[in-house]
């Protein structure tokens, strides 16, 4: 007897999606929520998105509902706009052959959710519910969920050489919902890692991040001790130093905005790295420029000790920019133990007296100098940068006379 009672599960589906259900079955199709909705209601969890299954055919459930869109038809889903929402509906489907382990040749339409819940990866992400059925599980998911296990759907050696990309989802899945995975499918991980090789770099960072953002972002550790880290970061010499396990107990302490904590816990992942290095990994990992900037950024500063007084505060502003320089304090603060707090009050009183640290703060620009006077090239940078190091350390002399008398003084 589990705790999951499978004749007394009720799972609150939103009125819209309980609407879609409702408008295919009184058109005569099934139709079921499914996968990780399901697996996350029943765990107490707020699902991210409501998938549906249903038996309709792609033309058949556009023609029952106004506002569609095709988003992905040639694997039969269908996006149900409802009150502003959009909800993926998907026919029951068999995957064809994964030649290349990374996705299916084709996939073939069935009427049989046996067949749909079969081609999905793990138990607990193979459930069906509708209000009328109740929970379906085919594959003791329920089980699962109780001992808290990831484990595949049927032989896993099978389902990994088919797609190789659900090891990395076992050691994500495992992470996000602090579950162990079960003996023989991690057999078989250990027996298929080789397959990564197969699938592209950027399904494999989707699933990391992922883990690392997840409330147990230490398990990412699984990832190196099953081999997989140089399929995450694909240099030798760069992931040796990665995966410092005294680092990972530190992630979780890292929160904040969803682009916060991605970038604090990317920048711990590297923490063993140079800023150079840490560029070179994340181009590897085919991030954006932004992450790039900001991650090496805090590599870069996170060592560089900044004086609790206000000329070398905003001397570090000005060096970093306002963003990068309140990650680094947090960075510092949270993996390093370094007090922040007397640095954020000065730096909230240069804030709020709005004290320039910028060029563009300067009372005067590059063309008021030409204008005085100073050649065009060179020296009116050079001049900016010093006429910005006397303001920072009297903020009264920014005015356009002072500046403009200073550069006259100094030019004899
Ligand atoms: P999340 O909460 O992150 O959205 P999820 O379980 O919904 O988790 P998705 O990646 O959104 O995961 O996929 C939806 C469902 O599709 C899964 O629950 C699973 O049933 C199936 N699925 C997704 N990817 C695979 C795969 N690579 N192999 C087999 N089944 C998969
Ligand atoms: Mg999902």
């Amino acid at each position: 007897m589990h705790m999951f009672d499978i004749d007394k599960l009720t799972i609150m589906v939103p009125g819209a999606v309980r609407e879609i259900l409702k408008t295919l079955h009184d058109a005569g199709y099934e139709a079921y929520i499914v996968g990780g909705c399901v697996r996350d209601a029943i765990l107490g969890l707020e699902p991210k998105d409501w998938d549906i299954t249903t038996s309709a055919l792609p033309e058949q459930v556009k023609s029952l509902f106004s506002n569609t869109v095709d988003t992905g038809i040639q694997h039969g889903t269908v996006m149900v706009i409802k009150y502003g929402i959009g909800y993926e509906v998907t026919t029951y489907r068999i995957d064809g052959d994964y030649k290349d382990g990374r996705h299916p040749e084709n996939v073939t339409f069935t009427r049989s959710l046996a067949e749909d819940l079969k081609r999905r990866d793990f138990t607990i992400n193979a459930f069906a519910y509708s209000p009328e059925k109740g929970v379906v599980d085919m594959f003791d998911g329920l089980e699962d969920l109780d001992n808290r296990l990831i484990r595949c759907v049927g032989d896993p050696n099978a389902r990994f050489s088919e797609d190789a990309l659900r090891i990395m989802r076992a050691v994500r899945f495992s992470a996000q919902l602090s579950f162990k995975i079960e003996t023989v499918t991690l057999a078989a991980i250990g027996r298929h890692v080789q397959n990564l090789s197969n699938v592209s770099m950027e399904r494999i960072r989707v699933e990391f991040e992922k883990t690392l953002l997840s409330d147990h972002p230490e398990k990412a550790g699984q990832y190196a001790s099953l081999g997989m880290g140089r399929f995450i970061v694909p240099d030798e010499a760069l992931v040796k130093k990665c995966f410092d396990d005294e680092i990972a107990d530190c992630y979780h302490k890292i929160s904040g905005t969803d682009e916060e904590k991605k970038v604090l816990r990317l920048a711990a992942f590297f923490h063993n790295l140079t800023a150079e290095e840490t560029k070179r990994a994340l181009k590897l990992m085919k991030y954006d420029n932004r992450t790039i900037k900001l991650v090496s950024g805090i590599i870069q500063f996170k060592d560089k000790n900044v004086e609790a007084e206000k000329s070398a505060v905003k001397k570090a502003l000005h060096k970093q920019g306002e963003e990068l320089f309140a990650l680094v304090l947090r960075y510092r603060e949270l993996i390093l133990n370094i007090p922040a707090d007397e640095i954020r009050t000065i730096l909230k009183q240069i804030m709020d007296a709005e004290e320039p640290y910028e060029i563009s703060h300067l009372a005067v620009s590059g063309t008021d100098l030409i204008e005085a006077g100073i050649p065009k090239g060179e020296l009116v940078g050079e001049t900016l940068n010093m006429l910005l190091n006397q303001v920072i350390d009297n903020p009264d002399l920014n005015h356009r006379e002072v500046l403009l008398g200073l550069i006259a003084k100094q030019r004899g």
